[in-house]
C-alpha cells in the first residue's frame, strides 16, 4: 500500500463549482440506473412521501438495511400515517419495536409522531432546523429527511458518506477529527436540484461500491476525479483515531418459570438504559458480578446457575449477565408484581434481545428468533 502523503486543511481539498457540477452530473447519471430498490424509496425523480422517509430513516439509525426491511413493512401496513402512530399508545409501538435494539428510537418514534400530529396538522416540517426539535430528529436525520422529502439543498454525512468523501478529496485528517471538514466538503457538494436523489447517491456509493475494503472503483463514476484513487491511497483512507476500549459491566439476571411454561416479566423504569422495556428481573450493573447473587433475586427459591454468561455489546459498555433460573410454585408466584408471559408468545412483548438470549440460556434451548440486529455502521 502507497503510505499516505501528509495533507492539511490548509492544502484546501474545496474544488471549484465547477469541478462539482461535474461530479453530481456523473453522480446523479449513475443512481438512475444503479439506485438500490428499496421499499422506502421513490424511483429516482419521484416524489417521496415525508411519513415514509421519516419513518425508515429513523429506523436506520445504526441499523443496517436488510435489518430495517421487516421492521419498516410491519409499521407502514400498521400504522400508515403520522396520525394512526399519534394514536398507538408507547407501549403498543415498543412491542413491535422489540428485536431493532436501541430503543429510545421507539419512544422518540412515537413522541415524535404525536408532535407531528398535534402541532404540525399532521405534516411534518421541512427545514433542518424546525426536524431538530423534533424528538428523535438529530442533524444527520434531519438533513436526510430534508432533502429526500423535500428536495431542500442539505447534506447528510453518515459513516459511508465520510468514506466517499476522505477518499474522493484524499483528507488525511483522522476521523472524528476530521468531521466539520467533510461536513464542509458534502456541503460544498449538494446540488439545488434533484437534492434527494444526490443525497441517496451517495449513501448507495458508499454502500455499494467505495466500501471500506475492496472498494469496485472501476465501477465508481468518480473515479477520474477521485484524489485517493489518483495516488494509490484508497485502502489507507479514512484515516481514524485509535479507539478507546469500552467498559465491561456485570449483573445477574433471574428468569423465574412457572410450571405451565410461562416466564415472570416486568417493566425496567421509565428512564435510563433500555426504558419502559420489559426485562428479566437483574440486578444492578457493577464492574464485577454480585459476591452472593440470589440475596438479589425479586423471591426466595431454588435457583440453578445457566452454563454461559450472556453477553451484549451496548453503544457505550459490554455487558454480562450471570443467568439464575427456577421454577416457581403457586406461592412464590402471587409474591410477585409483573407479568407472566407465555414462552410462545414472547413475541408481544417488548422485549429486548438481550433478555430473550437470557431466556435463551435459561432454557438452553431456541426460543422464536426475533430479527437479527447489527451493530454495525448504517447502510454498509
Ligand atoms: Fe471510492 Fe474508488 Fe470511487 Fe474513489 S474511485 S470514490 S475510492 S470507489
Amino acid at each position: 500500500m502507497t503510505p499516505l502523503k501528509s495533507q492539511t486543511k490548509a492544502e484546501n481539498t474545496s474544488t471549484a463549482p465547477q469541478q462539482n457540477d461535474k461530479l453530481v452530473t456523473a453522480l446523479l447519471t449513475w443512481y438512475r440506473t444503479n439506485h438500490r430498490k428499496l421499499p422506502w424509496r421513490a424511483k429516482p425523480g419521484g416524489k417521496q412521501d415525508p411519513y415514509v422517509v421519516w419513518l425508515s430513516e429513523i429506523m436506520l439509525q445504526q441499523t443496517t438495511v436488510p435489518t430495517v426491511i421487516p421492521y419498516f413493512l410491519k409499521f407502514k401496513k400498521r400504522w400508515p400515517h403520522f396520525a394512526s402512530l399519534a394514536k398507538s399508545s408507547q407501549a403498543e409501538v415498543l412491542s413491535a419495536w422489540a428485536g431493532l435494539g436501541y430503543y429510545s428510537r421507539a419512544r422518540n418514534l412515537h413522541a415524535c409522531a404525536q408532535r407531528v400530529a398535534n402541532e404540525h396538522g399532521g405534516k411534518l416540517p421541512s427545514s433542518e432546523s424546525q426536524l431538530q426539535t423534533l424528538p428523535g430528529i438529530g442533524p444527520y436525520t434531519a438533513a436526510a429527511i430534508s432533502a429526500i422529502a423535500f428536495g431542500n439543498r442539505a447534506a447528510p454525512v453518515d459513516g459511508n458518506i465520510e468514506r466517499v468523501l476522505s477518499r474522493l478529496r484524499r483528507v488525511t485528517e483522522p476521523l472524528p477529527t476530521s468531521k466539520p471538514h467533510l461536513k464542509q466538503l458534502a456541503e460544498e457538494l449538494a446540488p439545488q436540484r434533484h437534492a434527494g436523489d444526490f443525497a441517496q447517491a451517495m449513501m448507495d456509493l458508499g454502500s455499494e461500491i467505495c466500501t471500506p475494503k475492496s472498494p469496485a472503483c472501476t465501477k465508481c463514476p468518480w473515479q477520474h476525479d477521485c484524489e485517493a484513487f489518483k495516488t494509490g491511497q484508497v485502502e489507507g483512507l479514512p484515516r481514524r483515531l485509535p479507539k478507546t476500549k469500552r467498559p465491561t459491566k456485570r449483573a445477574a439476571t433471574f428468569v423465574l418459570l412457572s410450571p405451565d411454561d410461562r416466564v415472570f416479566i416486568r417493566r425496567r423504569p421509565a428512564k435510563g438504559l433500555l426504558a419502559s422495556m420489559h426485562e428479566t428481573p437483574t440486578s444492578q450493573l457493577q464492574t464485577r458480578f454480585p459476591t452472593d447473587p440470589t440475596t438479589l433475586a425479586p423471591v426466595h427459591a431454588n435457583y440453578r446457575q445457566a452454563k454461559a454468561v450472556v453477553t451484549h455489546t451496548f453503544t457505550h459498555f459490554d455487558l454480562e449477565l450471570q443467568v439464575f433460573v427456577a421454577i416457581l410454585n403457586d406461592k412464590q408466584s402471587r409474591s410477585l408484581s409483573g407479568e407472566w408471559a407465555k414462552l410462545d408468545q414472547l413475541e408481544a412483548y417488548a422485549l429486548p434481545t438481550l433478555f430473550r438470549k437470557v431466556i435463551r440460556q435459561a432454557l438452553e434451548k431456541k426460543l422464536k428468533k426475533p430479527s437479527r440486529v447489527r451493530k454495525a455502521r448504517r447502510r454498509p
